[in-house]
């Protein structure tokens, strides 16, 4: 698709609610506008016009390399087409897993990967039920809603209804890809549903947040620019013809789903997180200078711990793709061990490495004055005056740093990062199952022997 088929896509006839309203004119209201262009702009990039060509998000990895340079790509990428590239990684994942059991759900979603690279489709990953009551499994809930459940069987598809939650760029993609969000027991048939549903199905609403700022754009250096709406999504009665359900039913398979989305969820947050570990630490260093107190030795040591940090989150993303393991069907999926411990570092760590920015800034990253207020006549150059501190850096520069530090941890999309980064990828306490799982507990067992003289 070119920009322009993708806009004109988006008008379809979905409905989209957001601060008490309905959206009538989604590509152009605030709290979508900049992600939409973003996602325009990936379309823009990528648009060839042979008849075959698809962009490098439908691309499958069929050796470590590809796997990659399939991440170092996905850097570059909006939020929905890095959802794209995972949800359908995910469900590929899922059907090499259930072939010898249920063959007919993996022809279905290879033919769905087909279909979605045919018309250059943006997909979400919709997995996180409104869940209830914690403690009571699905069918014990009150609400039998609470979990996305089948309410109706019929010869040429299933009902569904339910919610799913904080569903990242729901709103401005085309397909949803639901998954049942955990494990579901025999006796609970109903609520073990994976399908995919088009955003514009009859039945789908979806209800909108985004730590977008409303003004001041100058001040959010980061936010303004690269932002996404999160969904709400509410899913009444909604028809899914047979040849988009995965799954109806069969709970030996219900956690198929959400183990392969955490894996390729979770080695796409890692990516991420290298990243951000650097900018973290590229940050420290900057307004460590603009203060004048690089070369105080606490500021040194805190910096060369978050080196640390993002190295070691950088060397666990490595340790994945270098022992990534090859599927049935010759591609390539990361380690689990690696992936998840590696996510789970990085994100427990995050907290901290923030704090440590937070110490070595100063208080002006939440109090430094607007860059307007740096245009004003009359108390602008006094302003400039006062914010200069290391001789040489101009009160300008450092200001524009503050408004970066707090934009990128202390504000909006600050909190945002903060609680995303321990929830998202279905959370720390996922991950540590999934480690424990996958590591090799019966070899630290033997050397714990060892050293006990018990062998
Ligand atoms: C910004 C953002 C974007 C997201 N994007 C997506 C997305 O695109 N698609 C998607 O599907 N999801 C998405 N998520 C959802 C994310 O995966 C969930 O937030 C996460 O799985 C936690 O679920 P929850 O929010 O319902 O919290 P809860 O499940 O209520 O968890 C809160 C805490 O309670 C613990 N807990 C809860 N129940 C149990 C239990 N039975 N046993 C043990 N511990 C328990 C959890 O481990 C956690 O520590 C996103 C989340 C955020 C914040």
């Amino acid at each position: 698709m070119t920009r322009s088929q993708y806009l004109a896509s988006l008008d379809d006839g979905r409905r989209i609610f957001a601060d008490g309203r309905e959206v009538r004119d989604l590509v152009n209201h605030p709290l979508f506008a900049t992600a939409i262009k973003r996602v325009g702009d990936g379309y823009a990039a990528h648009h060839r016009s042979e008849g075959d060509a698809s962009g490098p998000y439908f691309q499958i990895p069929y050796s470590r390399g590809e796997l990659r340079g399939l991440l170092e790509t996905l850097l570059e990428w909006d939020m929905v087409t890095v959802t794209t590239s995972q949800g359908l990684m995910a469900l590929l994942t899922a059907a090499a897993r259930m072939r010898s059991t249920y063959p007919e759900y993996a022809t279905r979603i290879e033919a769905y990967f087909e279909y979605c690279r045919a018309n250059d489709l943006r997909c979400v990953q919709a997995i996180t039920d409104a869940k209830g009551d914690r403690k009571l499994s699905p069918g014990k809930q009150q609400d039998q809603d609470v979990y996305t459940r089948i309410v109706e069987r019929r010869p040429d598809g299933i009902v569904v209804r339910g919610a799913k939650l904080h569903i990242s760029s729901a709103a401005i993609s085309h397909e949803l890809i639901v998954m049942p969000t955990k494990n579901m027991k025999p006796g609970d048939e109903d609520w073990a549903v994976a399908c995919a549903i088009p955003v514009n199905s009859p039945g789908v609403r979806i209800v909108n947040t985004n730590y977008a700022p409303m003004s001041r754009p100058q001040d959010f250096p980061h936010s303004s620019v690269d932002n996404t709406p999160e969904g709400f999504i509410l899913l009444d009665d909604v028809f899914v013809p047979n040849e988009r359900v995965f799954l109806a039913g069969e709970t030996d398979h219900s956690a198929t789903f959400a183990h392969a989305l955490g894996l390729w969820e979770r080695l796409g947050g890692t990516a991420h997180l290298v990243e951000i570990g650097d900018t973290l630490v590229g940050l420290a260093e900057l307004i460590a200078e603009a203060n004048g107190t690089e070369r105080i030795s606490h500021i040194r040591e805190k910096i060369a711990e978050m080196v640390i940090y993002a190295t070691l989150v950088r060397a666990g993303l490595e340790a994945a793709i270098a022992n990534a393991e090859p599927s049935q069907e010759g591609w390539y999926f990361p380690s689990e061990l690696f992936t998840n411990a590696a996510k789970h570092f990085g994100a427990a760590e995050f907290s901290k490495m923030v704090r440590h920015l937070h110490d070595i800034g100063g208080g002006a990253i939440v109090t430094a004055p607007s860059l307007a207020d740096l245009e004003h006549d009359e108390v602008g150059p006094l302003i400039r005056k006062y914010m200069t501190a290391a001789d040489g850096i101009d009160g300008e520069y450092r200001t524009r740093l503050f408004h970066a530090i707090r934009d990128y941890t202390a504000d909006a999309f600050g909190g945002w990062q903060l609680v995303t980064m321990l929830q998202s990828g279905g959370g720390l306490y996922a991950q540590r199952l999934v480690a424990r799982k996958h590591y090799d507990m019966e070899k630290a067992k033997q050397l714990g022997r060892k050293v006990a003289g018990l062998v």
